[in-house]
């Protein structure tokens, strides 16, 4: 799994988020849908605690996931986008800031290619 630890690497550095400890996970797909949240289809997640600056990125294989899945840069700047706005606080679903993230997300990694 050498690309999505690498683009990890990148864009730590990118964002500046060196002095946080971030952990990749790589899990099926079918793992990250599991029930039923009343919510979309999800290829990640990020989890953090603002006291010890510790993350986990979550995200599916990308062997296993579908077609029309998003690219794994774009999906993994999402991600880490979710502690450059708001990793002082604690991990919540806040509807402004996943569209801050989705909005920037594009942007970001579109034109750094
Ligand atoms: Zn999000």
């Amino acid at each position: 799994m050498a690309r999505p630890r690498t683009l990890l690497t990148k864009w730590i550095k990118r964002f500046r988020l060196t002095d946080w400890n971030i952990r990749l996970r790589v899990v099926p797909f079918a793992s990250l849908n599991t029930g039923s949240d009343g919510g979309s289809v999800k290829f990640g997640e990020a989890e953090w605690d603002p006291y010890e600056r510790q993350a986990v990125i979550t995200i599916a294989d990308p062997a296993t996931v579908p077609e029309d899945a998003p690219d794994l840069e774009e999906l993994i700047v999402h991600e880490l986008l979710h502690i450059v706005v708001n990793g002082h606080q604690l991990t919540n679903d806040d509807i402004n800031f996943e569209r801050v993230v989705r909005t920037l997300v594009p942007c970001l990694v579109r034109r750094g290619r």
